[in-house]
């Protein structure tokens, strides 16, 4: 058949993971925890099923999580949102982007993406029919370089997409990137979609700088985060997207013919849950000691690891390995780590739209600490 989407195959996500069960090996390739969420939350949610939320609930989501996001945003980043216009709960951070695209981006506009990126980006545009426009982090840091992104602007510019903190490169952008970006896109007409599914994952006592915190950006952005990543239940796939209203009713035009709504029991049970804020207050330090953890294991083997700001991966590079396989590409390497030594990882030419010539594979570290033991020790072979 004719293909909307010719070049692209299976996502390396689901390749990896498959490929991991294939050969039982320790997975740290696509990212979820290997533990199970607060079974309070469960609770939550199955109060709400044997209380009848069985139903479609609005169209937008539950008034009750909405109004949750709401008083969260007002009190981590200082923005008041209308939980009636200006907040859609959706199928997870991936349906929110998608449905952003689709709903801002007109045939022949252009997108800029930040590469590397996540890899639904990118497919996400071209089928909205626009064009990718692809900026490159700064190579060393992997950090946003504004004049890079002021000098890609163009009158067709109508998006960017952001995404802090960063998969895979664990980098969070600070303030004067965002002060940096308001003054680069003033005056223009272009949306920010910021993808923040790991805003609690922040280290070494940062702040996590929303687009919601910064007014200039607010006004023009989409923001997009995941309850699946923050309450550990990634299988949910329930996330919100928060944007002006003028923005927002145009999300909501697709929103209504793509999911409709997202499943009723779950919003209930999420609603209940956020009441208390200690799951997500306490979540970077718990991510943090995992991080220290194995990055101490890692720092012992032949593996050099890369920064690890936020988020919960971790990449090295493998290129001083002392096994001969040090040199191949990096899904080849990825291929043959799973394979040979039994520990799955993805390969970062993933979140690349051509080749790299470099060395590097990302580890996810929300895993429990005898999963993680287990990874070292074959790491530690090499
Ligand atoms: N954005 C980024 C950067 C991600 O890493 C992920 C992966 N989980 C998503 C979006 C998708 O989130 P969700 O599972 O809520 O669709
Ligand atoms: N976001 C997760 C990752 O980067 C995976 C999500 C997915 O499998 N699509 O590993």
């Amino acid at each position: 058949p004719r293909s909307r989407l010719p070049t692209v195959g299976t996502t390396i996500f689901s390749v990896m993971s498959a490929l991991a069960q294939a050969c039982d090996a320790v997975n740290l390739g696509q990212g979820f925890p290997d533990f199970d969420c607060d079974q309070r939350l469960v609770q939550a949610v199955s109060a709400a099923m044997l209380g009848g939320h069985n139903q479609y609930p609005p169209m937008a989501g539950v008034p009750a999580l909405r109004a949750a996001i709401a008083a969260k945003i007002a009190t981590l980043y200082g923005r008041t949102c209308d939980p009636d216009r200006e907040i859609t709960v959706t199928a997870g951070a991936t349906q929110a982007i998608f449905t952003a695209i689709l709903a801002l981006v007109q045939p022949g506009d252009e997108v800029i993406v930040l590469e590397p990126c996540y890899d639904s980006y990118v497919p996400n545009i071209e089928l909205a029919g626009a064009r990718v426009v692809r900026v490159a982090l700064d190579p060393q840091t992997l950090r946003p370089d504004i004049d890079r992104i002021a000098a890609a602007l163009t009158p067709r510019t109508r998006g960017l997409v952001v995404n802090t903190p960063h998969n895979p490169s664990g980098t969070v952008w600070r303030a004067d990137d965002w002060h940096g970006l308001a003054d680069a896109l003033a005056g223009s007409d272009v949306v920010v979609i910021s993808d923040e599914v790991y805003e609690h994952m922040v280290y070494d006592g940062q702040p996590h700088h929303s687009a919601l915190a910064h007014p200039a950006i607010a006004a023009r952005s989409v923001v997009v985060s995941s309850f699946g990543k923050t309450y550990h239940v990634t299988g949910w796939k329930v996330g919100y997207a928060v944007a002006p209203a003028a923005l927002m009713a145009e999300f909501r035009k697709v929103h209504q013919f793509n999911v409709f709504t997202v499943n009723t029991p779950m919003q209930y049970g999420l609603a209940a849950y956020m009441a208390d804020p200690a799951p997500y207050q306490t979540l970077s330090s718990f991510y943090q000691a995992k991080r220290d953890r194995f990055r101490a294991g890692l720092a012992r083997t032949r593996f050099r690891l890369l920064p690890c700001e936020g988020t919960y991966f971790q990449c090295v590079d493998y290129g001083g390995l002392a096994v001969p396989e040090r040199t191949l590409p990096e899904a080849a390497f990825c291929e043959w780590l799973t394979r040979e030594i039994g520990v799955a990882a993805i390969p970062l030419s993933a979140f690349y739209g051509s080749p790299t010539e470099q060395q590097r594979i990302r580890f996810c570290f929300a895993k429990r600490d005898e999963t993680l033991q287990a990874a070292l020790q074959r790491l530690g072979a090499l």
